[in-house]
């Protein structure tokens, strides 16, 4: 299939209809990105790139790094996950306080705000170097050495995090916080501070697609039954209160990012990456579901 000319098709079609989002201005930091930027990268499980924009533009991954931080910490710890962190669909905002009282402090899943920083308590209390580790993870899964968090905006999520700190007392006051809140949170906001591009983000997602393994280095990170709960969380929960559309009109396993990225996985075939900034009430990149919608309806390549 000609994925760039169906790209472009899909590109040129959208342009026609007003983008009604908003760049992210939770922080200072994320409000300066080009609105207008636009990048699309395909990686097939067996080596194909196909690519159009600004695929090679790294941006803010926010959110999309609660993969990788769920799959490290569920890769090397022995223990059971499950009673700190739910597998449930939550229905509300990622940054949302209002389930955890009636949860007694046990977020919903690993994907909304809650449930990765109890994810990165996790790695706090199992990595000798959690931030270390955690760029080592992202740039081996990418192959690409130059991966790193920016300062810039982990400092400035940090200054400006007061819902993301009252998440992580209020779960401490629970019990579900083991680590000292600042060193918890400096993971937390260094790891969504992690900068990449569409190529980068299709190309590290793979193993997703793969049944676990890397396919251009042979390296297992997940047994095939992982995988594929790694998955069907990403298709229940990974668009917040947006999953369930995400699911019907989209039809991939996926995570967003309020940088305005979206990666989605296609099991045994290939992996998809969309940035397109400007973002929907939900904090989903508005074109990008568009985009991605468009796509699987023309190639008809979903997994439904
Ligand atoms: N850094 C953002 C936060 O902690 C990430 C949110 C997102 O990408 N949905 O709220």
């Amino acid at each position: 299939m000609d994925y760039e000319k169906i790209f472009k098709e899909i590109y040129v079609d959208l342009a026609k209809i007003e983008d009604t989002g908003q760049v992210s201005n939770y922080i200072p930091e994320l409000s300066k990105v080009d609105p207008n930027s636009f990048g699309v990268q395909l990686t097939t499980i067996h080596g194909e790139k196909y690519a159009y924009g600004d695929s090679n533009v790294r941006f803010s991954i926010q959110s999309i790094a609660k993969v990788f931080s769920y799959v490290l910490a569920y890769s090397r710890i022995k223990s059971d996950l499950w009673h700190r962190v739910g597998v449930e669909p939550s229905g509300t905002a990622f940054n949302s306080l209002v389930q955890l009282e009636n949860d007694l402090g046990i977020p919903r899943n690993p994907f909304i705000n809650a449930g990765a920083i109890v994810i990165c308590d996790i790695l706090v209390s199992e990595l000798d170097s959690p931030k270390e580790d955690m760029l080592t993870f992202v740039r081996e899964l990418s192959g690409v050495d130059s991966i790193n968090f920016n300062k810039r905006v982990a400092e400035s999520e940090r200054m400006n995090g007061f819902r993301n700190f009252a998440l992580v007392n209020f779960m401490k006051s629970f019990g579900n916080i083991l680590n000292d809140i600042d060193e918890v949170m400096d993971l937390y906001f260094h790891i969504c501070s992690i900068e990449m591009s569409c190529e980068e983000l299709s190309k590290s997602f793979l193993f997703l697609a793969n049944n676990g393994v890397v396919p251009y280095s042979n390296n297992r990170i997940l047994s095939p039954s992982r995988t594929k709960r790694a998955n069907a969380l990403m298709q229940t929960c990974g668009f917040y209160d947006e999953a369930g559309q995400f699911t019907f009109k989209v039809g991939l396993p996926g995570k967003s990012g309020i940088g305005g990225g979206i990666v989605a996985v296609h099991p045994e075939k290939y992996c998809i990456t969309v940035w397109s900034p400007r973002l929907n009430p939900k904090g989903n990149s508005y074109k990008g579901m568009l985009f991605l919608e468009e796509f699987t309806t023309h190639t008809k390549l979903s997994i439904f």
